[in-house]
């Protein structure tokens, strides 16, 4: 492949560390600018998480790591995680009894896959770290880009060395091509709307979310990797549905599971209303039966008390690119509300059909003009980035939707006698 080109990636999430390696792998030179530190740096905070996330990992996310032609990425990220072959509906019967009904995903067994998003990310990072093509600028924020001469601004962080009075340093980072994937909040999207005629369009829903853990049965590290560790079902995602709003959770690999409370503010606000927390069990016992007998109601005020009540945000944009410059990939193209799973999976699809748009549009170029090299890269590259455009928004914006309608399924549609005669109906 002619011309080796400059890569600008700008975060470190999975999205970006996936373009980085995909860059990377092409031979490339590959930079990578994260506003954060290095999340390998157990000193540095995962931004809005309050330890780690768990998610579903499913077949789209999967195929593009395989796609990126490193198998130890794929053998370590399969090797830890957890098949969840269907949901757990918890719930409780009119006698009062409590019940859980078990709801496969796929007559065939197939499954979606718990992984923890930090180990993931990790994993990502490492791989970057031995190519030596690949340079990390951690603690540095996109300020600025100007995607008409190639030039960006970044904000150095240098933490520890720059007392509060001094102001952070800036530095003018040129490049060929920039990768935006620097989240729902991005802000390669928000300069290339400078220069190009984005339509954008974002939405937050009356849902506020919190994260709570369920401990594992044990803390003993030998009894750790026991299948009996799991309180709960291990190979399901849980549901407490409660039609206006539901509790989840997912298992990780030490026995305990990362759940999320999704409500309306103004539920939230109630809850908070008494600063005690006196109100956090009972709500729990009237509309999540059986959680109190998982988490300790204490603790179940303590982490409602002490994690993050954080929004949800929906985000359409188009086009996804900027001329031959830049491109936005991930949260940053289409953040989308979590119930469907698929966030972070659709975000490292883009990386796939990026470059499989990408590699197709330099291969035609050199094929009709036999040229190679800078010019002839960037000539492929635009062309390239105008058919990504046009293929991955309309998937981007249904994907989105499809988000946003599965919060009724989670939360009401799976209480219903319709859908479970109409499930039973599929399966028999
Ligand atoms: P991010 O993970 O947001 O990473 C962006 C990176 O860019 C960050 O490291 C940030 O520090 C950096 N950055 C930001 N601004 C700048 C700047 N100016 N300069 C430099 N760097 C910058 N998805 C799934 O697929 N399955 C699930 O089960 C799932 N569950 C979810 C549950 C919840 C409660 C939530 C909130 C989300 C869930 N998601 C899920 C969505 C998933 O978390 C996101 O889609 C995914 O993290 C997006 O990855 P990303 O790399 O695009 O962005």
């Amino acid at each position: 492949m002619g011309g080796k080109q400059k890569i600008v990636v700008v975060g470190a999430g999975p999205v970006g560390s996936l373009a980085a390696l995909y860059a990377a792998s092409r031979g490339d030179e590959v930079q990578i600018y994260e506003l954060r530190g290095d999340l390998r740096d157990p000193s540095t905070i995962p931004l809005n998480f309050t330890r780690s996330i768990n998610l579903a990992l499913s077949e789209r996310g999967i195929n593009a790591m395989r796609h990126a032609g490193h198998q130890q990425l794929i053998d370590h990220v399969l090797g830890a995680t957890i098949p969840m072959r269907g949901r757990m509906i918890h719930g409780r019967r009119a006698n009062g009894n409590l019940y859980e009904e078990s709801q496969d995903y796929d007559a065939h067994g197939r499954c979606i896959l718990a992984i923890d998003r930090g180990g993931l990310n990790k994993r990502l990072l490492d791989i970057l770290h031995n190519m030596p093509n690949v340079k990390f600028f951690f603690n540095h924020k996109l300020t600025g880009a100007d995607f008409r001469n190639n030039k960006a601004w970044f904000e150095v962080r240098d933490s520890g060395s720059v007392s509060p009075e001094q102001r952070p340093r800036e530095i003018e980072v040129d490049f060929d091509f920039m990768i935006g994937a620097d989240g729902a909040h991005s802000a390669v999207r928000y300069h290339m709307m400078k220069y190009t005629r984005m339509d954008y369009q974002q939405m937050y829903i009356d849902t506020l979310w919190c994260e709570f853990q369920i401990p594992p049965k044990s803390t003993d590290a030998d009894d750790a990797s026991l299948h009996s560790n799991f309180s709960i079902s291990p190979n399901h995602l849980h549901i407490w549905p409660a039609k206006e709003f539901m509790f989840i959770a997912i298992p990780s690999e030490d026995g305990s599971f990362t759940c999320t409370l999704f409500a309306p503010a103004a539920l939230f606000e109630h809850l908070e209303s008494d600063p005690t927390g006196s109100l956090i069990p009972p709500f729990f016992d009237q509309h999540f039966p059986g959680v109190t007998g998982l988490i300790p109601p204490s603790e179940l005020i303590a982490q409602f008390r002490r994690n993050p009540h954080l929004p949800l945000i929906s985000i359409k944009c188009a086009p996804h690119h900027c001329g031959a410059s830049a491109v936005i990939l991930g949260d940053a193209a289409h953040a989308m509300v979590p119930f469907y799973g698929q966030g972070m999976n659709a975000g490292l699809e883009d990386v796939r059909i990026l470059f499989d748009v990408l590699d197709k549009h330099a291969a035609l170029d050199r094929l009709s003009s036999g040229a190679e090299g800078a010019q002839s890269r960037t000539r492929a590259r635009a062309l390239a980035l105008a058919e990504y455009t046009a293929v991955r928004t309309s998937d981007a914006h249904a994907i989105n939707d499809l988000a946003l309608q599965n919060y009724v399924e989670m939360r009401a549609s799976v209480l219903s006698p319709l859908y479970r005669l109409r499930k039973w109906l599929e399966e028999s």
